[in-house]
């Protein structure tokens, strides 16, 4: 949009004193935050309001994202970045003496999410309005996001984010459009005469749906999507038999908080309800509007509409959307079947076996008495179709409710046209492993999207200092298509453009340096190498390698404090899920190690271990512009794909990593040489679990390093872990170290010892971070968000 400093000015200043009967001098950093997000939605509530108008009149299909997550950071920038008003509104704000940074600290992470699920479901709704797809979101809006994470002598400790406390000025709250979800009771079929059964009902128990919308504006383009996020209520008209203050809480419960883990499910009550309730509701919307807006036969809504699972939490949307049809519209149950697996999609995000949803049949069908008779009969009718084509074994192992449980994940690829994985290698592995019988079965459903980020935020945003050194070299073109970035490639040898890539990385050291000061007390210098982990706590995830190198350099150095080592800083950034004990375990022992090392006066600042607390989208958006370095060392196999691996090329850092999710497509694209590969591959994984013959403790007693490191764990080297250190060496020990961390040690070591070589030949490490830069094109979620589009949802881009 066209804006001039004068005109924001006049809007900026006439609503501060509209809203807070206030003016610059006087408004606090609050106040001009709420005041500047006002304008701000302001100017693009008419954008808006358009692109409604424009999809409602051209009928185009439409894509719905079903996530039960959403982790979008700060909106404030993003929306002045994709308004185009970015840079002409932080001037004025100077001008007016306000810095438009320290203004966008007032504005609390919107952090609906836990980890990669969300923030991918946050970077594909950017993605999607950016390239003019018309796709919008459908999830929870929980009143408490993932909890806030303080580190209390060196233990996590959480407390809740109430991130709504000051209001949320970018939402709507649409009254007028709730909707009714109903649980429980009883459910009888009656025929209506016509030789239809019909359901009828008795005491369910009835929730409101009240639809809360938040705007995906486009960058720099005229589509507005939405993403909508629904709150429980209690019905006006309740029952008065009904209003006691269990259900007055169990209402609002549903909308009240984020299930704070993001590989376990434990089978709570609740969380099924949080999802039937985000399903229901988003499905219910979607019928309405096709109903008010097309006026067409709903037996052809599945040319109009995709609906989106994003991992299995939203699986109930094929026994949902069945019930609409069949129960509501009358549709019979045939074409309601079709029209239902052409309208769905699935995408799977894990093969941890523990990360696979699950729920007891009687669970179901207490909770939901109407859709475990849906899900039975689709089981029921399925089996009777396929058993004389594929026979009883195949059958029995996709069976969608097996041994008492209703599986998910086959809800999801039979009541679908598309199961997808999020890397190659994910992908690969649900095909010929993990859904092989699926595959066996329906080949033609499965396809690979590799994950993507929405490169604005994670540089033009995060990174303005990067950002500028790109235009100045190759010109601005790679701002709307990351690929142009490619143009970097002939720069290899320049050296003026090195040195600009070095003095914008080491700023952004400082800055970070700068947090690590004011946040944790500890003086890191800038020259030394910024080595970082950022991520979920997971035993997976291998955080705990890590710390074993860095006890490695660490006992290297107190035997020789002379050695000539580079300077390092490792960094880590994590929550643990508050029922994770071991994650937890991993997280005091860190922070005791960080400690111990940055107090040891004998070794001279050569090392620094820094555990930055509360790790989020906006934490995230400091730490990675200013890493040298990306661990991304997951055991291969385990990590779908990850996502910061991707943030982390974007910014110029080089990977530490294993051959696992997309790190191998990363390290393809970026070329030999530009990364650190290391570690067992897939295959020899599972070599292993096929033999069994994996034995840790021979490791530890084998080798030398390996058996004092994991000793300092037990003897009082490490101070104040006398719970969690013998915790952990048992774990690599007595458990036998079941994600292969010792096996790795030693070829890690061998890595990280040719990443510090090549650090000391600072043109030869910059090239290297010039590769990565230079190839991140493919990893934009813009490419990714368009092959979704093309492949499975069959939508179209607004021209
Ligand atoms: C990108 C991101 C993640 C995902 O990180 P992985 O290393 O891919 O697991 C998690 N949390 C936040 C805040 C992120 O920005």
């Amino acid at each position: 949009m066209k804006l001039s400093k004068k005109q924001f000015k006049q809007d900026f200043e006439e609503r501060l004193t509209s809203k807070f009967a206030t003016d610059i001098t006087k408004a606090g950093s609050q106040e001009k935050y709420a005041a500047l997000a006002s304008v701000v939605k302001h100017y693009y509530t008419k954008i808006w309001a358009d692109d409604n108008d424009y999809k409602d009149e051209t009928g185009k299909k439409q894509a719905y994202y079903f996530s039960i997550e959403f982790l979008p950071g700060k909106m404030l920038k993003s929306n002045l970045l994709n308004l185009g008003i970015l840079n002409t509104v932080k001037e004025a704000l100077a001008e007016l003496g306000i810095n438009l940074d320290e203004v966008a600290e007032s504005e609390p992470d919107m952090a609906i999410g836990n980890g990669g699920l969300g923030r991918l479901a946050s970077c594909f709704m950017d993605s999607l309005a950016s390239t003019g797809l018309p796709a919008n979101g459908n999830g929870i809006r929980y009143r408490y996001g993932l909890f806030k994470q303080k580190i209390i002598d060196g233990y996590q400790v959480e407390l809740p984010d109430s991130w709504l406390n000051n209001g949320n000025p970018w939402e709507v709250r649409r009254a007028d459009k709730a909707v009714e979800v109903r649980f429980g009771g009883e459910v009888w079929l009656e025929d209506d005469g016509k030789g239809n059964l019909l359901p009828h009902y008795k005491n369910q128990e009835r929730v409101l749906a009240v639809p809360y919308d938040t705007p995906m504006v486009g960058f720099e383009n005229t589509t507005v999507n939405n993403m909508c996020l629904w709150r429980s209520e209690v019905p006006q008209d309740l029952d008065p038999k009904f209003q006691n203050l269990e259900y007055m809480r169990q209402t609002s419960m549903l909308s009240a908080e984020l299930y704070p883990d993001d590989s376990n499910y434990d089978g709570r009550l609740l969380r099924l309800k949080q999802e039937y309730f985000f399903v229901s509701a988003g499905l219910q919307r979607i019928m309405r509007h096709y109903k008010s807006t097309h006026k067409k036969d709903v037996r052809n809504i599945a040319d109009y509409i995709a609906v989106h699972i994003n991992d299995t939490h939203p699986a109930l949307c094929v026994p949902e959307f069945m019930r609409i049809l069949v129960d509501e519209y009358g549709v019979g149950w045939n074409r309601a079947w079709d029209t239902t697996v052409k309208v769905m999609s699935y995408t799977n995000h894990t093969i941890l076996s523990e990360a696979l949803e699950k729920w007891p049949e009687d669970m179901v069908k207490h909770l939901l008495p109407r859709i475990y008779q849906i899900i039975v009969e689709i089981d029921r009718r399925r089996t009777a179709e396929l058993l004389p084509k594929i026979g009883a074994t195949l059958v029995h192992n996709t069976r969608i409710i097996r041994d008492g449980q209703i599986h998910m994940a086959h809800l999801s690829i039979i009541g679908s046209h598309s199961t997808n994985g999020v890397a190659k290698l994910h992908s690969d592995l649900l095909k010929d492993v993990e859904l092989h019988d699926f595959y066996e079965i329906y080949p033609e459903r499965f396809n690979n999207k590799t994950n993507g980020i929405a490169d604005r935020r994670w540089i033009q945003i995060s990174n303005e200092r990067l950002s500028g050194v790109l235009d100045e070299t190759i010109g601005t073109s790679w701002r709307h298509d990351l690929n142009d970035l490619v143009k970097l490639e002939v720069y290899k040898d320049d050296e003026s453009v090195l040195e600009c890539l070095q003095a914008a990385k080491y700023d952004d050291k400082l800055r970070l340096a700068a947090l690590i000061k004011e946040r944790n007390g500890i003086v890191v210098n800038p020259e030394a190498i910024f080595d970082v982990q950022v991520k979920r706590l997971h035993a997976y995830k291998r955080q705990l390698l890590n710390v074993l190198h860095i006890l490695k350099l660490y006992f290297e150095l107190k035997d020789e404090p002379e050695l000539d080592v580079v300077p390092r800083v490792f960094i880590f950034g994590a929550k643990a899920a508050p029922g994770y004990h071991y994650a937890k375990s991993i997280i005091k022992a860190i922070n005791e190690i960080a400690n111990m090392i940055n107090n040891d006066k004998t070794i001279a600042d050569k090392i620094k271990v820094v555990f930055m607390e509360n790790y989020n989208v906006s934490l995230a958006e400091l730490i990675i512009p200013a890493a040298n370095v990306g661990e991304q060392i997951s055991l291969a196999s385990k990590e779908a794909s990850g996502t910061s691996n991707m943030k982390f090329m974007l910014n110029g850092a080089l990977t530490m990593g294993t051959l696992d999710g997309a790190n191998i497509e990363i390290f393809e694209a970026a070329g030999e040489g530009n990364n650190f590969v290391f570690g067992l591959t897939k295959d020899e994984v599972y070599e292993y679990y096929r033999n069994g013959n994996y034995n840790a403790r021979d490791i530890y007693e084998q080798n030398p390093i390996v058996h004092r490191i994991l000793d300092s764990f037990i003897d009082g080297t490490i101070p104040n872990i006398s719970m969690e250190g013998p915790e952990i060496f048992d774990s690599l020990t007595t458990y036998n170290d079941e994600y292969f961390v010792l096996r790795d040690f030693n070829d890690y070591v061998r890595a990280q010892k040719e990443l510090e070589t090549l650090y000391r030949d600072k043109k030869a490490w910059t090239q290297a971070s010039l590769m990565n830069i230079a190839n991140v094109g493919r990893f934009s979620s813009d490419r990714t968000v368009k092959e979704y589009a093309d492949d499975i949802w069959h939508i179209k881009a607004k021209k």
